[in-house]
């Protein structure tokens, strides 16, 4: 039990990617950026990258860190955006499995010691993350429709956020 809370708990928490430092993240052996799409990147409906992430993402380079998007989104969603953001990408993820992780890990040229997934759902993104014995940065998902199952998703996610915060385990 304690070990599946564990995995469930991410080492940041953030309000957005804009809320992350680069020296945090370097200070933690960090160089490569495992970065989610949905809700994380870009609402669901929004096909292509504002200048916002695009300048994040300039900044990322600039300050060495290679990134990846790794989407369970499908491919021509997945592979529009990454195109229009420059970064390699792998779709139909089907996180929190490990597999596409690997593949993600393997794209960027990194351990999975030196990187970060950066992501809106604790069940897929933190989770496979943490399997992996990588670095794990929850942020806020961004306003916007979604799936009803992920509605229900979000219901268990803030339970969970909330029983971590009692227990004290998360600094906010
Ligand atoms: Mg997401």
């Amino acid at each position: 039990m304690r070990r599946l809370w564990r995995l469930l708990t991410p080492d940041l928490v953030v309000p957005s990617i804009y809320a992350i430092r680069w020296d945090d993240l370097r200070g933690r052996g960090v160089r490569g950026l495992i970065l989610d799409l949905d809700n994380t990147l870009a609402r669901r409906d929004q096909p292509l990258p504002d200048e916002n992430l695009r300048r994040w993402l300039d900044q990322a380079r600039a300050q060495g860190f290679v990134a990846c998007i790794l989407s369970n989104n499908l491919e021509a969603r997945v592979q529009l955006f990454a195109r229009a953001c420059g970064v390699p990408a792998v779709h139909a993820a089907t996180k929190p499995r490990r597999r596409a992780f690997l593949r993600a890990l393997e794209t960027l040229g990194v351990e999975p010691a030196h990187a970060a997934v950066i992501g809106d759902q604790i069940f897929t993104d933190v989770l496979g993350g943490n399997r992996l014995g990588m670095v794990t940065v929850l942020v806020t998902p961004l306003p916007g429709k979604e799936f009803i199952g992920t509605r229900l998703v979000r219901r268990v996610e803030r339970w969970v956020l909330r029983h971590l915060a009692q227990r004290g385990v998360l600094r906010s």
